[in-house]
């Protein structure tokens, strides 16, 4: 793990660092933009927060009407680097000019090459690595299985109970939630399971417990000589942020090495500095034979890539994976800066002030409410999880209406928030690495007031 303790530099923002509500929220310019969208998108494509977006910078997005929100959610983790990056977008601008496409699979170019060493050289373990660059998580997700069944030669996918892999069949197929992600879209791909997986605040398993039962539920259900992969995502995004019990982790990857299960960290949501690591990974001791890379990668253009021990990337045929814009050069040339502004403005370091920060106020909130059950999370990758009031030490229940209510709260004062959660009853933040300690305090006694109102 890289890190440096060089402070960031001052940065000068083309928006200024600050909420500021200035009509009603949404305002009449977003509300008559999406009486346009409503006639012309499809409705599947909801909308959390109905304020459009005019520009954004750092932390902070503007609006049409002029009002400025704090997003405590980057794009669900995309701009880790803040929003309009000046460094990204100058790389990306400058690749624009020079080369808008170059179809790696027919004439290639330098800026997917130094994608896929950097990411050789910032994925866990120390072997040699290869790595497929293509457009989306889903997509990533997609080719890592193909690719696990080619070099095992076995035909079954494991993922875990409250897991988020995405929208496309097979992913979904992955997808623990069925609403709203699957519902009424089937049939779905076959041979893919969900084997129990660890949140200890609702299993209160230790990690070795944990995994007894995961793996016994793969080598009983399914049965190890057909499992070709068990896809992980170390901590849960859309499902929760759960971090599990100590010890979880590696065990499942012992059992996917001794078994010939190829094991495969879904780092899309929690990679690229989040958590105050490159990847989550590290946190908990993994190697993962196959690592997965999208949301923060590069800096809001789309960019995704399947990273993995050589032997294994390398069992698809030449010609058995690519696609027409996978690895884009705009997106590749965000990339490189992306990593470059990692170590230049110590990002790694900026995702655990983040959480020294911010933890001890949702702390103090836990405290104060006894709606919020958990605080948990690593780095800039931050959640409670709310229960309905009395429950905390008993049932647990969860609070799910808690939820919807302090994100509009938070709204109407100029803060964006996100949810998450299997039962929709989690508030999670991640951040740009651009907050302010100022923003996150300021955060907090907003959501202390929502609580207060609830
Ligand atoms: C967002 C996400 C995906 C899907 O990525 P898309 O780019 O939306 O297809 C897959 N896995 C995890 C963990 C994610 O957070």
């Amino acid at each position: 793990m890289t890190d440096t303790t060089t402070p960031a530099p001052p940065a000068e923002y083309t928006v200024p660092q600050e909420r500021r509500v200035v009509t009603e929220i949404p305002g009449p310019k977003s509300r008559a933009l999406h009486a346009r969208r409503e006639a012309v998108v499809a409705a599947g494509v909801s909308s959390a927060l109905p304020v459009y977006i005019a520009r954004a910078n750092g932390a902070v997005l503007e609006d049409v009407d002029g009002n400025r929100f704090l997003d405590l959610g980057a794009g669900i983790g995309v701009t880790t680097v803040g929003h309009t990056q000046p460094e990204v977008v100058a790389a990306a601008t400058a690749a624009l000019g020079s080369l808008t496409h170059g179809m790696a699979t027919i004439t290639p170019y330098e800026s997917y090459v130094q994608v896929a060493e950097l990411l050789a050289q910032h994925t866990p373990g120390d072997f040699p690595k290869k790595s497929l660059l293509v457009n989306s998580g889903a997509e990533a997700v997609e080719n890592a299985v193909k690719i696990a069944r080619k070099a095992t030669g076995r035909r079954a996918v494991a993922a875990l109970e409250h897991a988020y892999h995405g929208r496309t069949n097979l992913t979904m197929a992955m997808t623990f939630k069925a609403m709203p992600y699957s519902a009424g879209f089937g049939p779905f791909a076959p041979d893919v399971y969900h084997a129990p997986g660890s949140y200890p605040f609702r299993d209160g398993l230790s990690g070795a417990d944990a995994a007894a039962r995961t793996i016994l539920y793969l080598e009983k259900h399914i049965g190890a000589s057909d499992l070709a992969c068990l896809v992980v995502e170390p901590i849960q995004g859309e499902g929760g942020f759960m971090v599990p019990a100590d010890g979880y982790l590696p065990a499942l990857q012992r059992w996917c090495n001794d078994n010939g299960v190829v094991f495969v960290a879904d780092e899309i949501q929690t990679g690229m500095a989040r958590t105050g690591a490159y990847y989550a990974s590290e946190h908990f001791g993994l190697v993962p034979d196959v690592v997965l890379t999208a949301k923060g990668i590069a800096g809001g253009l789309p960019l995704a890539a399947v990273t993995g021990r050589a032997e294994i990337m390398d069992a698809a045929h030449p010609g058995g994976l690519g696609g027409t814009f996978g690895g884009n050069p705009v997106a590749c040339a965000a990339a490189v800066a992306v990593f470059e502004q990692i170590e230049a403005r110590g990002l790694l370091a900026e995702a655990r002030r983040i959480d020294a920060t911010f933890r001890p106020l949702l702390e103090q909130l836990r405290a104060k409410h006894d709606v919020v059950g958990e605080v948990r999370g690593i780095g800039a990758m931050l959640a409670i999880e709310l229960v309905e009031p009395g429950t905390r030490d008993t049932s647990r229940t969860p609070h799910a209406t808690a939820v919807p209510a302090i994100i509009a709260h938070a709204a109407q004062q100029g803060v964006l928030l996100l949810s998450a959660g299997t039962y929709g009853n989690v508030l999670r933040f991640l951040p740009s690495l651009a907050v302010t300690d100022a923003h996150l305090e300021d955060t907090a006694r907003i959501i202390d007031d929502a609580l207060a109102a609830l």
